[in-house]
């Protein structure tokens, strides 16, 4: 007797542990831990992982599980392990932390289908059957119910002749191609040939043509190569003397573009020096941690690449995790420009089914190397040699909602279990890695120059309040204008960034100052050109712009802020002749936009480049030679402890898009704020006395990486409830942990409400609490248990957003 522990796809408190099931004998081969299977769960029908088959369980009065939802695991032993690791340590349910490993498609509805079992031939089946199975066709599952099938399938599935298959529906369906195949020898089908009437001319021609080519071929192509018609080739399949079926095809989201095939490349001896000792550990098997510090066009990319060639050829896995707005397709080239199809890319431009299927050919093993953003970090190779994570500082490896993990925590986990090395790799690294660096709990592997010792593009920084000052109201400062007319007189690129995050156009009133707020989330409505409309961004609430002021009746209300659209407008008028491409959520939307956006670019459509965040990465064009910044201190003013390193950040990597190749580069960055130590060592491009600088201040408030954090938010439409709350569970945290803990709160949350609730938190800091994750569960055991009060309490440990 086989018993099933399955994790059930309810998340709640109660449900959050496995339930036992008894195994039907019909899947008593079949089920193995790692699929999914259907269950009943009360009067329900609900999914769930099988976690484990064991032959005793400590419940009496087991219920059958109903089936199985996949044909092999989905996930490795290895995966579930790691879920039980994920829900540890970021507190989320166990159910979420599997499906967060799997691709979109496989969290869809699937359809069910009856097809011949592998080797099956339909002549096995009873008379009245056959006929749905000819030609390997499978039967829906909904059509053998409405005729009344069901028992005849099942007792011939009993007998092995038939199997069932789930098929994810339409949307993402897997792409089929029709094979044609001979179905026997080259010898015998001469003779069926020759005695063929001699009136089939064309059924003859056909036979011919596998008589030279004996292998499967594809519908199509076999049409055109032997010139004949689909009618021919179906009567030689009624003949029995070829089959043809249905086969899978990837949809392969590069397969019109032709990669430049690449070789490694000599290394210098800066880089040679950084790779050894990750091939040593590649080569021993240990574990280790490295981070790769080296300025943007140092060398770091062909330091990954030659990494990887030794994990294949080792006969190992690969996984790549660069943030999204890098997964540029120059990005992917390079990858699979040295690795061809052994390379799978995981992002979010793929509709779920592409997705599917690079997550398919991982499964399957055809594919060596994983390029991807965060959720990447999951594929479900088994025999890991590295990992790689570009930009380690980027904030998006973090994700948001449960389970709230960080894939460079993911990353040492699972290269732990495979004993190879992790690559974190950056120009700028994060605070915390470069502080583990620092203490050699990673080891530090630096490449100072850029490749052939290029020159890092000279950064002037523009006090904008000077130039109001000057009267100069426009927002480009008189230095960028005259730039940027030079670079056009001399026909070489610009590109001007705007950075959005935390700045948005707002609508107000030039009376009376009256800004136009979410009536559900006390923050300011973000201004949209299409339509002329207001709309919230946290909980999608939208209005008209009104015609006059609600407070003072003025008819000046009008938008402010510099939106990516007003910039374009204001070029427009002060320098009609730049040709300006402008890549923002709007311009980029359709699948392919981005693509083309930067493709034009590259060849020369453009003069000036305009762009938000998604420009400031991976761009490697030789004809730009300026690069603007419009606004550098928009981040710095974000209820953030990180705003700092943050702007730090963006600065040095926008500024290191100008003058990568034979031209050198200028960067021009407008300020309001030019004495802020991130904007000034920025210009200046030096990592090491941010490093410093920012380190002292994290110290002395107590703040990573110096302390940990948990922030706990609690969120209600009752504003007195949720302070309440709050209250209780700030207190019960104090008399909890040690005295060296820092308990803050209870406090608004940065966005004090959204969507009419309200939301307090409750921030901690502490650098040793070995029972904290035990108290931590018992707040949410408590108050998971107790929704219907409608409080809600979510933990984010080692947030990244404090908002
Ligand atoms: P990073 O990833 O640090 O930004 P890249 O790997 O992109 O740097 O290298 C910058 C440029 O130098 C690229 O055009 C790359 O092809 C080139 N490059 C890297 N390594 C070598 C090498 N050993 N010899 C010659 N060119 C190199
Ligand atoms: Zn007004
Ligand atoms: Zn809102």
């Amino acid at each position: 007797m086989k018993i099933a522990s399955v994790i059930v796809d309810v998340p709640t408190k109660q449900t959050d542990r496995p339930f036992d099931y008894l195994v039907p004998d019909e899947w008593d081969e079949v089920i193995q831990p790692g699929m999914r299977v259907i269950v009943p769960f009360g009067p329900r029908k609900i999914q769930g992982f099988v976690t484990e088959i064991k032959t005793e369980s400590e419940v009496k009065q087991l219920r059958e599980m109903i089936e199985p939802m996949d044909l092999e695991p989905v996930l490795n032993k290895e995966l579930l392990h790691l879920g039980e690791w994920l829900t540890e340590t970021t507190l989320c349910f166990k159910i979420f932390a599997y499906q967060a490993m799997l691709p979109a498609a496989l969290k869809a509805k699937y359809e069910k289908k009856v097809k011949l079992a592998p080797g099956m031939k339909e002549e096995c089946l009873p008379e009245a059957i056959q006929s749905f199975f000819i030609n390997n066709n499978s039967l829906d599952w909904d059509k053998a119910l409405k005729n009344g099938l069901v028992s005849i399938l099942q007792r011939e599935a009993a007998k092995g002749f038939l199997e069932v298959v789930y098929v994810v529906k339409e949307r993402v369906k897997k792409k089929q191609m029709k094979v044609v195949s001979p179905l026997m020898s080259t010898a015998d089908l001469k003779i069926e040939m020759e005695r063929l009437p001699s009136n089939a001319e064309k059924q003859k021609q056909v036979l011919h043509f596998f008589l030279d080519h004996p292998n499967p071929i594809e519908l199509r192509q076999l049409l055109a190569e032997a010139n004949a018609s689909t009618a021919t080739v179906k009567a030689l399949v009624e003949k029995k003397l070829l089959s043809e079926e249905e086969m899978e095809v990837y949809r392969d989201p590069f397969e019109h573009r032709i990669f430049e095939h690449s070789t490694p490349l000599p290394l210098t001896s800066a880089q040679a020096d950084v790779i050894e000792p990750i091939l040593a550990s590649i080569e021993s098997e240990k574990h280790e941690v490295f981070l790769l510090y080296g300025v943007t066009g140092s060398g770091k990319t062909e330091i990954y690449l030659q990494s990887i060639q030794k994990v294949i050829e080792k006969g190992e896995e690969a996984i790549v995790l660069v943030p999204e707005i890098s997964l540029t397709p120059q990005m992917v080239n390079r990858f699979k420009g040295r690795f061809g199809d052994l390379v799978a890319v995981l992002h979010s431009g793929l509709s779920a089914g592409e997705k599917y299927d690079e997550w398919r050919k991982i499964q399957r093993k055809e594919v060596k190397v994983v390029v991807g953003a965060r959720s990447a970090i999951f594929a479900p190779f088994e025999n890991i040699g590295i990992i790689i994570i570009d930009e380690e500082h980027e904030t998006s490896y973090k994700q948001e909602d449960m389970p709230r993990y960080h894939a460079r925590d993911v990353a040492i986990e699972r290269a732990k279990t495979y004993h190879c090395p992790v690559v974190l790799g950056s120009a700028t690294p994060s605070l915390e890695s470069f502080a583990r660096a620092q203490k050699k709990v990673y080891q530090l592997l630096t490449l100072s120059s850029r490749m052939n010792e290029r020159p890092l593009p000279s950064v002037e920084i523009v006090d904008m309040r000077e130039e109001l000052r000057a009267g100069n109201r426009s927002m480009f400062s008189r230095k960028l204008f005259e730039m940027l007319k030079d670079r056009i007189e001399k026909k070489q690129q610009s590109v001007l960034f705007l950075n959005k995050r935390g700045h948005s156009s707002f609508v107000m009133c030039r009376d009376c100052g009256y800004v136009v707020n979410c009536p559900n989330c006390e923050i300011s409505l973000t201004y949209h050109r299409a339509g002329s409309r207001m709309k919230c961004h946290y909980c999608g609430y939208e209005d008209h712009i009104p015609k006059a002021c609600p407070e003072c009746s003025s008819e000046y209300i009008r938008y402010f802020g510099s939106g990516t659209q007003k910039v374009e407008e204001e070029l427009g008028k002060i320098l009609p002749e730049a040709r300006v491409i402008r890549m923002d959520v709007d311009t980029t939307g359709r699948k392919g936009s981005h693509e083309r956006l930067l493709k034009d670019f590259q060849d020369g459509k453009a003069d000036i480049l305009l762009g938000t965040q998604m420009i400031a990465k991976g761009l490697d064009f030789p004809n730009i030679t300026l690069v603007g910044v419009l606004s550098a201190d928009t981040m710095l003013h974000l209820p953030d402890f990180r705003s700092s390193e943050k702007t730090f950040q963006l600065l040095t990597q926008v500024s290191g898009r100008a003058g990568r190749h034979q031209l050198p580069g200028e960067v021009v960055i407008q300020t309001y704020t030019p004495e802020h130590y991130s904007i000034e060592l920025a210009g200046t491009q030096n990592y090491a006395f941010f490093y410093h600088r920012e380190m002292m201040m994290r110290k002395l408030h107590h703040y990573p990486p110096f302390y940990y954090l948990v922030l706990i938010t609690l969120t209600h439409e009752n504003l007195m409830s949720v302070v309440s709350e709050t209250e209780k569970i700030v207190n019960f945290v104090r008399s909890q942990v040690s005295n060296q803990a820092v308990i803050l709160g209870p406090a608004a949350s940065p966005i004090p409400r959204i969507n009419n609730r309200y939301r307090y938190q409750c921030l901690i800091k502490y650098k040793r609490e070995p029972h904290l994750t035990r108290i931590l569960k018992k707040i949410l055991d408590q108050y998971q248990t107790e929704t219907k009060n409608g409080l809600q309490v979510s933990i984010d440990i080692n947030p990244f957003i404090l908002m």
